[in-house]
């Protein structure tokens, strides 16, 4: 096995980033990050406290307030985010390493995620420039036009898988709408969060618009989300989770937006293109380490190809590189946490007692230390089974056979979640009709999950509230005011003009 791989001049302290400047947490709390591979911790970082969030709301709010960015014109904003996106790209390199070596994420995985962040910046940086509102005419009467405005300030949170993508996701749509934040990163992995202040600086982004703080999501995140400064709160985590952010926006009717959790089904129908489908339900399940929140981790087979599926699904799962996430060779690398491994193994045991064991099992042969866990299937397993309803976010994948479409629909929709789905079938009718059959955001017609980055992005039941992608982030991180203009007499029924009447006439 090759060397356990440590980036050069790796920071042994991370600082929040407020106002324009690196700061530690008023108090001075710090906690330890460690690398998934060794599980020894590598850094120390500024463990915020409602304190430091006071400040960083107010350093945001002040921002928005007093501008420029909230004020300037969409193309000056867009020149700035194009600005990201060149530097982002032109750091791809180094910030895959930060990432891989930060979140265990195997290194060619995570170069393709910083190039999907530099997109994220380019793509919203077009939208605002293209973006218009319809105006609307009543003949000779009325005109009405929207008025399109940045919210104030967002609080954005963000989870540890594919971190710096989903920061981009978040960061990009927020401030090309002239809003400001305050982003608080997973706790897991704080390292490439630490590198937007310099990339933003070197853009020219306006001092106060990203404010960074690092911390517990249970102090610093439940405050953030509380902050009666915060209009408009952006989370990306478990279903549980988000359940306790929207019990705290509530009272305050702040813009919520959760994408939460999945379970989500990829129906293979005998009929589909078999090897096009072996090739994506595997990678969808077993790709990111499995920790994806969109991954195929419910794979229903039609019984007249079940048996020969899933003895090629093994194969492949038992042939699966897993290494160290720096070597290029790697496809499974290292679970980011300790207590995230403890959870997964823990499926697999429960699993154990509810489906056929055909890959896997356990911790990954050769790596008795560091979060290694063998890529691992599951056959015959029941639809009330644990590992067949609860999301893992691990390589462990439960396959059900079906034999009607009926039965496929069924099965597809049987859990609370409701985020992407998959349909393999070269019935074209069947695929659209199964499609819109099943509760779920997002369906994949005999692909794999591939984004366009203009079609909206989210869930249904346990998996979130509202989409973002494309407009509908432009909705969600502005208001729009509704603006009348009277062309003609303004024909107000008179009021209060009869003078005749006494007190008493009634
Ligand atoms: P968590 O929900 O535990 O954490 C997500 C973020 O929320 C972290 O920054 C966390 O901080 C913070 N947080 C935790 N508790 C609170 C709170 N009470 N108030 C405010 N913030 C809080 O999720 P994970 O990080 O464990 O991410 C994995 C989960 O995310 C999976 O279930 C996965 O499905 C889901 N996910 C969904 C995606 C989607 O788009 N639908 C995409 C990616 C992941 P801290 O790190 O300090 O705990």
């Amino acid at each position: 096995m090759s060397k356990h791989f440590v980036p050069e001049n790796l920071p042994d302290h991370l600082q929040h980033y407020i106002d324009g400047k690196f700061v530690d947490s008023i108090g001075g709390k710090t906690f330890e990050v460690q690398d998934p591979v060794s599980n020894q911790a590598y850094a120390t970082a500024a463990a915020g406290q409602p304190e430091d969030v006071d400040v960083a709301v107010a350093a945001a709010k002040r921002a928005f307030k007093e501008g420029p960015w909230s004020k300037m014109l969409p193309r000056e904003r867009s020149r700035v985010l194009h600005k990201i996106a060149d530097i982002v790209e032109s750091r791809d390199d180094e910030l895959a390493l930060l990432e891989s070596f930060d979140s265990g994420l195997p290194i060619t995985q995570a170069k393709g995620q910083a190039r999907r962040a530099a997109e994220n910046f380019r793509f919203f940086a077009d939208l605002i420039v293209a973006q218009h509102d319809n105006a609307t005419k009543v003949p000779g009467r009325q005109i009405n036009y929207v008025n399109r405005k940045p919210i104030g300030v967002a609080a954005l949170i963000t989870p540890w898988n594919v971190p710096f993508m989903q920061e981009s996701w978040k960061l990009a749509p927020a401030i090309a709408t002239g809003n400001t934040v305050v982003m608080k990163p997973a706790s897991y992995t704080p390292l490439s969060a630490s590198l937007w202040p310099e990339i933003f600086e070197q853009a020219g982004l306006p001092t106060g618009v990203f404010n960074l703080v690092f911390g517990s999501g249970g102090v610093a995140g439940d405050y953030l989300v509380k902050h009666p400064d915060v209009p408009i709160v952006s989370f990306t985590g478990d279903s549980s989770t988000g359940a306790v952010i929207s019990t705290a926006a509530a009272p305050l009717f702040k813009s919520l937006s959760l994408e939460l959790g999945g379970k989500s089904p990829a129906v293979v129908f005998a009929d589909a293109d078999i090897e096009a489908a072996l090739d994506a339900t595997v990678f969808g399940v077993f790709s990111l380490n499995g920790e994806r929140c969109t991954a195929g981790s419910r794979v229903l087979v039609q019984r007249d190809i079940y048996d020969d599926f899933v003895a090629r699904f093994a194969e492949r799962a038992k042939n699966i590189v897993v290494g160290l996430p720096s070597d290029p060779a790697t496809e499974v690398g290292s679970l980011v946490h300790q207590n995230h491994f403890d959870k997964v193994m823990s499926y697999i045991e429960i699993g154990k007692s509810e489906g056929r064991l055909l890959a896997g099992g356990g911790r990954a042969e050769g790596f008795p230390t560091g979060n290694y866990v063998a890529p691992t299937v599951f056959a015959d397993v029941a639809p009330d089974a644990r590992i067949f309803q609860e999301e893992i976010f691990g390589p462990v994948v439960a396959i059900t056979p079906f034999d009607t479409d009926e039965e496929a629909l069924e099965l597809a929709n049987n859990t609370k979640y409701g985020l992407a789905a998959y349909v393999w079938t070269s019935d074209l009718k069947r695929a659209h009709n199964f499609a819109h059959s099943i509760e779920s955001g997002m369906v994949w017609l005999n692909s794999n999950n591939v984004r366009d980055l203009r079609t909206p992005f989210g869930g249904v039941k346990a998996s979130g509230l509202g989409r973002e992608g494309g407009y509908r982030s432009i909705d969600f991180y502005t208001t729009q005011q509704s603006v009348q203009i009277n062309l003609n007499e303004a024909h107000s029924p008179k009021f209060g003009v009869q003078t005749s009447r006494k007190t008493g006439d009634a």
